[in-house]
């Protein structure tokens, strides 16, 4: 077990026969997940500013198997969403099996009140019809019961590293929920810029890593901010008329000016590939091939549907 990092390049290690080993050491390159060690102990070692933050909301994996053929049984080209303003579900093919990998994501209390199969399923009969007979009601049933929901984190700190002695990537410098798809990918693009900038540096370690930290933090906060208000997007504003006329201006106006005008989502997925930074991005508009499964989109007034926006929003 990890028990201390300095500075000096001194690791200290417990066994689990209590005996305390110590370690000399070139870098540690802290990739160890949102709730890392690595993290934990430079925490003791420098000025680190940490915060985390749960979303009341947990998340069940489940699946939709390939047709008898072989194929998807649904659409496989999309991000499917079932969005139902406080929680939602979403389908994302398996290219390899052509299964469908369902989550759902929900608040913990209402996972709490579905006690039995016939709660069960009369929630997805009422909010997921479409779903059911995809899923299989006996598949729904076990896979549900089968598992706990898990629980989602943002972390974000400061600095990444410290001295010349180690730096933290991935989830444990920069977990994110999940509404972006993008924190595996912010982890690679770590890497990438962080080989980069130490080809730059002439592995110089006490150039490269507050270099790291300069160049990545920015862009991982924006990320995780963007991630987080994309969960009300996905879950929420696309059952709104207004949503949806946004989105039309905003695919029209992306055909109108293509190298002015580009959408948030498309723009975040060319920065993971340019690698220029998210921290310039704005929040002001979004697009993606989505396929919804409505049960009350363009339902209640526009007077509802304006207030329940502001609401989300603010
Ligand atoms: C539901 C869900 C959907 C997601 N979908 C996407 C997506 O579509 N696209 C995307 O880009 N990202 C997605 N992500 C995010 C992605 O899974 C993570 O960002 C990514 O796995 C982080 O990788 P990591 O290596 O930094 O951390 P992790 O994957 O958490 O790996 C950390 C590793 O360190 C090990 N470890 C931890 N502590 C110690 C220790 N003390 N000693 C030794 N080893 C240790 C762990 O066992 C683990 O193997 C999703 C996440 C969730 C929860």
């Amino acid at each position: 077990m990890l028990e201390g990092i300095s500075m000096f390049k001194m690791l200290l290690l417990s066994s689990s026969h209590g005996d305390n080993v110590t370690v000399s050491y070139d870098l540690i390159v802290g990739c160890d997940g949102a709730h890392s060690a690595v993290r934990r102990q430079m925490m003791k070692s420098t000025l680190l500013n940490y915060s985390q933050e749960y979303i009341p909301h947990g998340y069940i994996e489940m699946s939709i198997p390939a047709t008898k053929d072989g194929q998807f049984l649904i659409e496989e080209n999309y991000l499917h969403i079932w969005p139902r303003n406080t929680f939602m579900m979403i389908g994302l093919p398996n290219t390899e099996d052509h299964t469908f990998v369902i989550t759902l994501f929900m608040p913990f209390v209402k996972y709490e009140s579905i006690q039995n199969e016939h709660d069960l399923l009369t929630f997805f009969e009422t909010e997921f019809p479409t779903a059911v007979p995809l899923l299989g009601r006996e598949n729904l049933v076990k896979t549900f019961f089968s598992t706990k929901p898990l629980p989602v984190i943002t972390v974000k700190c400061s600095p990444y590293h410290i001295g010349d002695a180690a730096v933290i990537m991935g989830d444990a410098a920069h977990a994110m929920v999940p509404f972006y798809g993008q924190g595996m990918n912010c982890g690679f693009e770590d890497c990438l810029v962080f080989e980069s900038i130490l080809d730059q540096c002439g592995d110089d370690f006490a150039k490269a890593l507050p270099e790291f930290t300069r160049l990545r933090n920015d862009d991982a906060k924006a990320i995780c901010d963007l991630a987080m208000y994309n969960y009300i997007e996905m879950r929420a504003s696309v059952n709104t008329r207004l949503f949806l006329v946004r989105k039309k201006l905003d695919n029209a106006l992306n055909w109108l000016l293509p190298q002015i005008w580009i959408p948030l989502y498309t723009t975040v997925l060319l920065v993971v590939v340019s690698l220029t930074g998210f921290a310039t991005l704005t929040l002001a508009t979004s697009t993606v091939w989505l396929r919804f499964h409505s049960s009350e989109i363009l339902s209640g007034s526009w007077m509802q549907q304006l207030s329940a926006l502001f609401q989300l929003k603010t």
